[in-house]
């Protein structure tokens, strides 16, 4: 008989679920627009509802999944299997259960990371090469990495272990959805471009012929030849780098993979300019920077994954 793995990935926009084999083949694939709202029981149905879909397709019953993973946003209360109040499900969504919804249906464990860390979990035991040293950082609708370091993955105090996105790169800069002032995130995630594209029009003055009240990510990299973009992508090449520095000093990988969908759909702009960048600014060796060989199922596929792992006890296993 075979054992079969769930993975769910909740994501700020999607939540998508897997269901494969031990081989960690996915047989089956499930999607909704994540609900924002009316609560975060709304939310966790419809990790479920996509759940449960996959199983159908498979054509394998909920009784047969040995374990479940969920990657989720953070911020994480793991040891409550819960999604705290994300600035990223609108104001009504303040905790969102997350493993005992899944386990119910299941009947089954079901562990909860965060999805930086699912993808570093996916690059490990899908990629080609698994040094014991490597990270994986994601540009999307916010920035995070995840780490292993001596073949283990790190967690963290609540799975928040290399929240790099919220590192400081401007001393009293842009303010950060968290709140703080400077964050990486401010300036680079897709959620934030926009208001870097402003706040650069506002302090430098620099002409444009976008629509700066209207624009999203894409707009920016789309007008790469506006002055405005121009001088936005080039701000955030110089703060990507920086920040990827500071990762690589911070936990010495040999690989980082990068994904998310502002680095996946632009790589020239966002990618290589950071491994053009990482020698000068890297004291220690620097590391191989590569595009994220997963695609959009980085971390779905990573929570299969870390499903799979979660069971095996060498020292690759993630730590639920
Ligand atoms: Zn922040």
């Amino acid at each position: 008989m075979t054992a079969w793995y769930a993975g769910v990935d909740l994501g700020a926009s999607n939540i998508k679920a897997v269901v494969g084999p031990e081989s960690g083949s996915v047989v089956s694939r499930a999607r909704r627009r994540t609900p924002r709202g009316p609560d975060g029981d709304a939310v966790a149905e419809a990790m479920v509802a996509a759940t449960r879909e996959a199983l159908d397709d498979a054509g394998v019953a909920p009784g047969e999944i040995v374990r479940g993973s969920v990657a989720s946003i953070g911020p994480l209360d793991k040891a409550a299997g819960e999604l705290g109040r994300s600035a990223n499900l609108g104001p009504n969504v303040d905790r969102v259960p997350l493993s005992a919804p899944l386990s119910e249906l299941l009947d089954a464990e079901v562990s909860v990371l965060n999805d930086a860390n699912a993808g570093v979990v996916g690059e490990r035991f899908y990629a080609d090469r698994t040094p014991d040293d490597m990270a994986y950082l994601t540009i999307s609708s916010g920035i995070g990495a995840g780490v292993a370091v001596d073949g283990r993955v790190l967690s963290g105090w609540d799975g928040n272990a290399a929240e790099v996105g919220h590192n400081t790169v401007e001393i009293g800069g842009l303010t950060c959805g968290c709140g703080a002032d400077g964050h990486w995130e401010a300036y680079c995630s897709g959620t934030n471009i926009p208001r870097h594209a402003r706040h650069v029009h506002e302090t430098e003055g620099v002409p444009t012929d976008l629509d700066l009240d209207e624009i999203d990510a894409k707009d920016v990299f789309e007008a790469a030849d506006d002055p405005l973009a121009e001088r936005v992508i080039e701000r955030m090449q110089a703060y990507n780098a920086a920040g990827v520095a500071d990762l690589v000093h911070a936990y010495a990988p040999l690989v980082v993979y990068v994904g998310g969908a502002v680095a996946r759909n632009n790589p020239e702009q966002v990618v290589d300019p950071i491994r053009e960048r990482l020698p000068e600014l890297v004291m220690t060796n620097v590391p191989e920077v590569r595009l994220t060989s997963l695609g959009d199922e980085a971390t779905v596929r990573g929570a299969l994954a870390a499903a799979i792992t979660a069971g095996r006890n060498d020292r690759s296993q993630l730590r639920p």
